[in-house]
């Protein structure tokens, strides 16, 4: 029998373990925290947003989609759907595609997984740090401060240094590099971004639907459409979180988020502005698609009497209030860093990585899954998705022992 040793019980370790044991597999998972699932607790504001209709390769960062798509198409949604029923975890989709478990909650979902690692034989060594992972006589050592364990296998699915708090804090990044990998640079992902709210402060609050456009330079780096959230620091909210890895991987030197508050209604509101009922005022012309007190502050900006009639607005003061509708700009500052990010960039390269497998193509022996990998998806559920799914195919992978594939 395989004696695997999963390093990590979040989604992808626990999701690897129990894919093992299944197989056929002895196997131990190890963890700092001194319960499984801790960081699941805090998903989706306690809800746990497991995954999206919408998953595709394409939805996701990573170097080498290809490698990615591969890896999808070896574990299905329905699958991952089905095996959560197993296991007691039935879910529903949002009209929006959001998937979450029938109880709308994160603990349920931990709970569940506890309960099926103790079913399938799990051994849990928790409040223990691992501290090192050497290779030896064909297996490997996993280091504990005062205690070590002999396997045949090591799934790695420690996480990245997001949201060091609840455990993963990115301290074996250095072991994985150790062992041979590259490790691409890691970064907070899915963070709020701070920015210059100086003259923004009467708009912390206010919450809305935009077009979020990230801008360096005259060019764009990236964009998005979703509600955000003006606080006294910066932005918050999925439309700019799904941008936010692009920060430091550009540096935030000259950058800003340009919104677009019309989006959907431009044409609309074109119309009234320059063709409408000559009793509308500029307040309820804005008020009709803001919030009073954004449409205030959007009207100061622009230089219009919020009491002028809008037929009556000059070309200049209708280009003035465009401009502030369709290009508000805010000038980016940085993120709010690990503490605050749900997920971090970079980590292990995918190219030195089987898909099929989970395998290291340089360690016999080495697998990984979830975020240890430099793979980051938007809001939505993507990221557990990417853990669970890569966590089942390293725990088949790791229970088989295919023979080590090296590099082309
Ligand atoms: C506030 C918040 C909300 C989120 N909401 C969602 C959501 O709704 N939907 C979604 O898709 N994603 C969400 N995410 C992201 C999601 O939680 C992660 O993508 C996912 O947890 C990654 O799973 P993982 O198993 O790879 O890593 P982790 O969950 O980080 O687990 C890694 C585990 O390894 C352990 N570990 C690390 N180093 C060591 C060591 N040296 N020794 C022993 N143990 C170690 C850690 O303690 C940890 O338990 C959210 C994240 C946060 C922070």
């Amino acid at each position: 029998m395989r004696k695997i040793a999963v390093v990590g019980a979040g989604p992808a370790g626990m999701m690897a373990a129990c894919y093992a044991a299944n197989a056929g597999a002895q196997v131990t998972i190890l963890d700092s925290n001194d319960q499984v699932g801790r960081k699941i607790l805090v998903t989706g504001a306690g809800r746990c947003n497991i995954t999206n209709a919408d998953v595709a390769a394409v939805r996701y960062a990573c170097e080498n989609p290809v490698w990615l798509n591969r890896l999808l198409l070896q574990y299905s949604r329905e699958e991952l759907l089905h095996f959560l029923e197993t296991i007691g975890v039935p879910t529903f989709a949002t009209a929006d595609g959001w998937y979450y478990p029938l109880s709308e909650s994160a603990r349920a979902v931990a709970d569940a997984f506890d309960a099926a690692l103790a079913a399938l034989g799990v051994h849990k060594l928790l409040s223990r740090l691992v501290t090192d992972i050497r290779p030896l006589d064909g297996g490997f050592t996993v280091a504990m401060h005062r205690e070590e364990l002999f396997v045949d296998s090591v799934v790695l699915a420690s996480g990245g240094k997001a949201y060091p708090t609840l455990g993963s804090d990115g301290s074996l990044f250095a072991v994985a590099h150790r062992l041979g990998h590259q490790i691409r640079p890691v970064y907070p992902a899915l963070a709020p971004v701070t920015a210059d709210m100086r003259a923004l402060q009467e708009i912390s609050g206010v919450r809305l639907d935009a077009e979020v456009t990230l801008m360096q330079g005259g060019v764009a780096l990236g964009k998005t459409f979703g509600n955000l959230i003006f606080t006294a620091w910066g932005v918050n909210g999925p439309a700019v979180m799904d941008l936010s890895y692009l920060v430091y991987t550009y540096s935030p030197k000259d950058m800003t988020l340009e919104l677009n508050l019309l989006h959907r209604h431009e044409a609309w509101f074109r119309a009234m502005l320059t063709g409408g009922n000559p009793g509308i005022t500029a307040r309820v012309l804005v008020q009709s698609i803001l919030s009073p007190k954004m449409a205030g502050f959007i009207l100061h900006r622009a230089g219009i009497q919020p009491d002028a009639q809008c037929t009556g607005l000059s070309k200049k003061e209708q280009a003035s209030l465009l401009r502030q509708l369709l290009a508000l700009q805010l000038t980016v500052t940085g993120t709010r860093g690990f503490e605050h990010c749900q997920v971090s960039s970079g980590g292990v390269s995918v190219e030195e990585v089987n898909p099929q497998t989970m395998a290291s193509l340089r360690v016999p022996g080495l697998y990984f899954a979830g975020e240890v990998l430099d793979v980051i998806g938007p809001c939505g559920g993507y990221n557990l998705h990417f853990a669970f799914t890569s966590g089942a195919v390293a725990g088949l992978g790791a229970a088989a022992g295919e023979p080590f594939v090296p590099p082309a």
